[in-house]
């Protein structure tokens, strides 16, 4: 597999911003989760999900805590 077809050719494509924001905020009325619109790396269009490298909290099984 290669990245283009990971994260783009798989996943549905919009061809605005506006129109990814709405599917965005469709899958978060019916209970899915938190995602977001974001310019397509491989073509003149937009996705939605989580970016690659976006999702950095919780990544070692630690939330950060607030230093005192
Ligand atoms: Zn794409």
């Amino acid at each position: 597999m290669t990245e283009y077809e990971i994260a783009c050719q798989g996943k549905s494509r919009f061809p605005t911003w506006r129109a990814a924001k709405k599917r965005a905020n469709q899958i978060r009325r019916e209970g899915g989760p938190a995602m977001r619109p974001y310019p397509c790396d491989f073509g003149p269009h937009f996705h939605v999900g989580h970016r690659p490298g976006h999702a950095n909290y919780l990544r070692h099984g630690q939330p950060l805590e607030p230093t005192p």
